[in-house]
């Protein structure tokens, strides 16, 4: 094999957003993304995605490490362990995300947005596939002396203007994707009103300066791909390799989420052993042919991407 991609050193990380007690999802992007970069002889990192403080105090953060740590999903560097590229929890980063958000406004693509989200949603503007509106640009073109007059009353939250052009990548398992930003998403939030940097750009900031070069992670975040894209572009950043997995449904067809209080990992420690878990999980997304118990670290060796299906995954009935 040829490219840079084979001769970097192979980095994947975990990147979760500890608002709750792990689940079967996150669960299962954390198993992957580990396996794909042990198959490879890489490293992970583990970054905690606190940006919203509120929302993942640090008994969270702290709990979903030794959540992972119980199930054998050892990382080599972030959260609590510490390492050269930290800090490895968003909620202490403003500075970094600050300079980024510096550069992205002299090259004049930030602007105020003083849209309340029950205004876009009443403008019955498109949606994405995501169930957000794509913004029409009610506030791209207010003048100076505009913003200054609504700044009075409101506090703006900060937009980055996209390109009407497409941009292509290939997802490692999903192949060519192309999404136009202009048709599809919208100028999007970089900012939110109350100041908190946007989940699009510091997940590119952090990717970036703790040199990941494999990402993996869930199917809901696919679309989000090329905003990331766009902003390694303009940041003058080297992307990843983006993979995505498919979604974890729960036997009706719902998508797990954390209310599906039954798959957190407290209620699943207390049934299983993590053997049991990483088993289960495992048959579930096609890398093992059973539901048999199985160490993490046993399925490094037959990890192959090409044994994970495409579409969506229904839990079996009964298997957890
Ligand atoms: N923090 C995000 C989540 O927990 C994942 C972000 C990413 O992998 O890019 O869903």
């Amino acid at each position: 094999m040829t490219g840079p991609e084979h001769t970097r050193p192979v980095v994947g990380r975990f990147a979760p957003s500890p608002s709750g007690r792990l689940h079967l999802g996150n669960l299962a992007c954390s198993l992957v993304a580990w396996l794909s970069a042990k198959s490879k002889g890489g490293r992970i990192i583990l970054r905690i995605e606190d940006l919203d403080k509120a929302r993942c105090p640090r008994r969270y953060a702290d709990q979903l490490e030794e959540d992972l740590a119980w199930l054998g999903l050892l990382w080599d560097e972030g959260g609590s362990l510490g390492g050269p590229s930290g800090p490895y929890y968003q909620s202490e980063c403003d500075d970094i995300y600050t300079q980024s958000y510096n550069k992205l406004q002299e090259l004049h693509l930030v602007y105020p947005c003083f849209c309340s989200r029950a205004q876009l949603h009443a403008a019955s503007a498109p949606h994405r596939s995501d169930g957000e509106v794509i913004y029409p640009g009610s506030c791209r073109g207010l003048s100076a002396a505009q913003q200054i007059e609504r700044a009075k009353t409101k506090q703006p939250a900060q937009r980055l203007m996209v390109p009407d052009e497409i941009i292509r990548f290939t997802d490692g398992h999903f192949g060519p994707v192309e999404e136009n930003l202009a048709r599809d998403c919208g100028d999007f939030y970089l900012r939110r009103a109350d100041g908190v940097f946007a989940y699009q750009l510091a997940v590119v900031v952090d990717d970036a300066r703790m040199g990941v070069t494999e990402v993996v992670r869930g199917a809901d975040l696919l679309s989000s791909t090329a905003r990331q894209l766009y902003l390694y572009r303009l940041l003058g950043l080297t992307p990843p390799t983006f993979a995505h997995l498919p979604l974890l449904l729960a036997a009706d067809g719902r998508r797990l989420s954390k209310r599906d209080g039954d798959q957190s990992l407290e209620n699943l420690r207390a049934r299983y052993s993590a053997d049991a878990i990483i088993g289960k999980l495992a048959f579930a997304y096609g890398l093992q042919p059973s539901p048999e118990p199985r160490s993490a670290a046993s399925l490094i060796d037959s990890f192959d991407w090409a044994l994970i299906p495409k579409a969506d995954i229904c839990l079996p009935d009964g298997l957890f």
